[in-house]
């Protein structure tokens, strides 16, 4: 049975999809919190908020994530970083999920995946749980109910938690699957229920679109001065090292959190909405996100609360340190409602340093912004496993290689044009440690970073003094009215400072290492701004 509003030429049926029972389409914000109740997929909190548990899988899956290798994708993938998929197999595992969910209930969203129109996917999403829907509702851009009637999927994407994948069956590795194939226009995921895989393959599939039309896809935040968005920023980043928290800045209008194009006209947000992570989260320095998790229709995702007063506990990490809330953009009051904005006059550089070796902040050359960019180093603290008292550096590149299914050359050459054309200012930021490694020194103050962002931002940092640093070669500013220059300068924030010269030099090898891959594929000026 058809329920809900959908293009009459475009139902499930016509897709191939047969046998299941009711559809529910394009249900609005409270029949997908109603339904999700009647279902138990979890319980309606303070002030309305949907409370959702994952289960097992309660982060992304990057092992099990799959490229179905065809003729089409054979030479663009970068199948380094992308597992195959045979097609046989695909089919498959296609088949038999949708023997799976025969006679079973499902959600169906029709979705915008970019603010700008004439490079927007639109992306039809399946979902088995009601909150799924809600999520992705949240999360993409929403057709009007004129603009449902002629939607026209490009792109289906099946997530079927319920549905166990078989290695041995279905060419995967686990009983967990996320399957994407270019030539169907089909992704397929199975027994996982962490909401981010539903936006991070919509990511995947333009990360690989776009590049081809001239447009680069960005795993960053943005936003932008207020009433002028000529005046825009991004923020790159990998996990955790600020993108939501620093977008959403009071004195700035936000464009989005999390995935971005630049295009030859400037801009634009793939999403509609944010996925901001909850744990810790200060009602004080981020009271905006915090507000959200008190909102009717929010989706709440691993969050302990106590059974009687459904108080959230935002410290609690028992089911996970990735608890998360996901909204729509207008739920933050100073966000952008077109989702564009134009060239970025500034490019930043998030990094979430845990040697308490980076700067605050630091101003870098278009070709040392292309070595930041190719590297993309964080770190991630120590503590959630036993044994591991070091923090734990990564380099992602492109601050998001999970996401990324070409060639990291590809980005960066896009990147580095566009930069170059719009002579933008790139700036690197530590969000990390301070006055010592993790362990000795404290995590960046973010009042910290904001004055420093909201200095280079507007143009007040262009005015002050910078010294070269000698282990980087990038430009760091002095002093800064209203922060502690101290904190400017990490050596002398460290008690140590022959400790912070020996962590500088484990850093730079660490660096220096993991480039030596993309020596063969870079310019000159690159490797020549490559440290160490
Ligand atoms: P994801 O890609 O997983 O969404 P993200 O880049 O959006 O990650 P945030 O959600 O912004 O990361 O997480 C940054 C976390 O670090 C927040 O919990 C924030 O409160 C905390 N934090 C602490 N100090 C700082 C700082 N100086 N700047 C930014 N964030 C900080
Ligand atoms: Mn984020």
């Amino acid at each position: 049975m058809i329920i809900g509003r959908v293009n009459p030429n475009r139902t499930l049926e016509t897709q191939g999809i047969s046998g299941v029972g009711s559809v529910y389409y394009n249900l609005i914000e409270p029949a997908l919190v109603e339904q999700a109740l009647q279902r138990k997929e979890g319980t309606l909190g303070r002030g309305g908020a949907l409370l959702c548990q994952t289960g097992q899988f309660t982060g992304r899956s990057p092992k099990d994530k799959f490229v179905v290798r065809t003729a089409s994708v054979e030479n663009t993938i970068w199948w380094e970083n992308n597992a195959p998929m045979a097609p046989e197999a695909f089919a498959q595992l296609k088949a038999d999920m949708l023997e799976h969910v025969k006679g079973r209930e499902l959600f169906v969203q029709d979705l915008y995946a970019g603010a700008d129109a004439t490079h927007r996917v639109d992306v039809r999403m399946v979902t088995e749980l009601a909150w799924h829907g809600l999520f992705i509702r949240h999360l993409l851009r929403r057709p009007s109910a004129e603009e449902l009637q002629s939607f026209e999927p490009e792109w289906t994407i099946i997530n079927v938690p319920s549905f166990k994948a078989d290695p041995a069956k279905h060419g995967c590795r686990t009983d967990t699957v996320i399957a994407l194939n270019f030539d169907e226009k089909t992704v397929l995921i199975g027994n996982t229920a962490y909401a981010g895989e539903n936006k991070k393959s919509v990511f995947t599939i333009l990360n690989y679109l776009l590049p081809e039309k001239g447009v680069m896809a960005m795993h960053c935040s943005a936003n932008h001065a207020i009433g002028k968005p000529e005046d825009a920023a991004v923020f790159f980043g990998l996990s955790g090292t600020g993108k939501t928290t620093l977008s959403a800045a009071p004195d700035r209008t936000l464009i989005g959190d999390d995935e971005h194009g630049w295009s030859e006209r400037g801009i634009f947000n793939f999403e509609g909405g944010c996925y901001a992570k909850t744990i810790d989260l200060s009602p004080e320095a981020e009271p905006e996100i915090y507000a959200t998790t008190h909102r009717f229709g929010t989706v709440v995702e691993n969050m302990v609360y106590d059974a009687d007063t459904l108080e959230l506990d935002f410290a609690n990490r028992s089911l996970t340190e990735n608890t998360r809330c996901a909204y729509p953009l207008d739920a933050i009051s100073n966000a952008s409602d077109t989702g564009l904005g134009g060239h970025p006059k500034h490019v930043v550089m998030l990094t979430c340093d845990a040697f308490g070796v980076l700067p605050p902040i630091a101003r870098l050359s278009p070709a040392q912004a292309m070595y930041h960019f190719l590297s993309g180093f964080t770190s991630k603290a120590a503590g959630t496993e036993r044994g591991i008292t070091e923090p734990q550096p990564t380099f992602s590149t492109c601050f998001g290689a999970p996401f990324m299914p070409r060639r990291p050359e590809v980005y960066g050459k896009l990147l580095q044009e566009k930069i170059l054309e719009q002579g933008a200012s790139c700036w690197l930021v530590n969000t990390g440690w301070t006055g010592g490694a993790y362990g000795t020194g404290k995590r960046m103050p973010i009042k910290a970073t904001r004055a420093l962002l909201s200095a280079a931002l507007d143009g007040s940092l262009d005015g002050v003094e910078f010294r070269k640093d000698p282990n980087f070669g990038f430009e760091v500013p002095v002093a800064l009215p209203g922060v502690d220059a101290q904190l400017l300068n990490p050596r002398e924030t460290w008690e140590d400072q022959a400790a912070y010269d020996a962590q500088a030099r484990k850093l730079i090898d660490m660096f220096t290492k993991n480039f030596g891959q993309y020596l063969p594929f870079i310019d000159e000026d690159v490797k020549a701004a490559a440290i160490g």
